[in-house]
């Protein structure tokens, strides 16, 4: 009896997690297949604006800096800051990383790549540590950038071309 028991058991256990395994296949699926969902998008554009508004009372700033959502930047970069040869300034962020690291991304890594532009701006197209220089940092904090002293993309200032679109 006690063996029947323990076998109805595992049946559902092994039921239970098929559908955990399906709904968590389905909802990646939903993730990758569609654009960011309405909040997240708000978040992002919220976020974008309070960083203009300090961008503009901090450094007398008022060029617009387009942050772009990309779905084809390799997976270990979650964002990116770019500079084009004819002086076009991009911030990439990489859509991947939304479903499970939302904040992250919004408090650490839109306000690193800001940073990074704003760099570019000043005309600072160094590569010197990856561009994670002292006046980086302070610009980083400027901007209540969380954690502008660790970072885990080292190559995110790209000169000229890049594949993100
Ligand atoms: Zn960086």
């Amino acid at each position: 009896m006690f063996l029947q028991k323990l076998k109805t058991f595992f049946l559902i256990l092994t039921i239970l997690g098929t559908f955990f395994l399906i709904y968590n296949w389905y909802d990646n699926y939903q993730f990758k297949n569609n654009p960011l969902n309405q909040t997240i998008i708000e978040t992002i554009n919220t976020k974008h604006k309070e960083l203009e508004i300090l961008t503009y009372q901090k450094f007398n700033i008022k060029r617009k800096i387009p942050v772009i959502i990309s779905e084809k930047m390799p997976s270990k970069l979650y964002g990116a800051a770019t500079y084009s040869k004819s002086g076009q300034i991009q911030i990439f962020l990489n859509k991947k990383h939304f479903q499970e690291s939302l904040e992250y991304m919004i408090d650490d890594v839109l306000p690193h790549e800001y940073a990074h532009a704003l760099m570019f701006i000043y005309g600072k197209t160094t590569n010197q540590n990856g561009g994670h220089t002292l006046k980086w940092q302070n610009i980083c904090k400027s901007l209540n950038g969380s954690r502008c002293d660790r970072f885990v993309n080292h190559n995110d200032i790209i000169m000229g071309k890049t594949n993100f679109f």
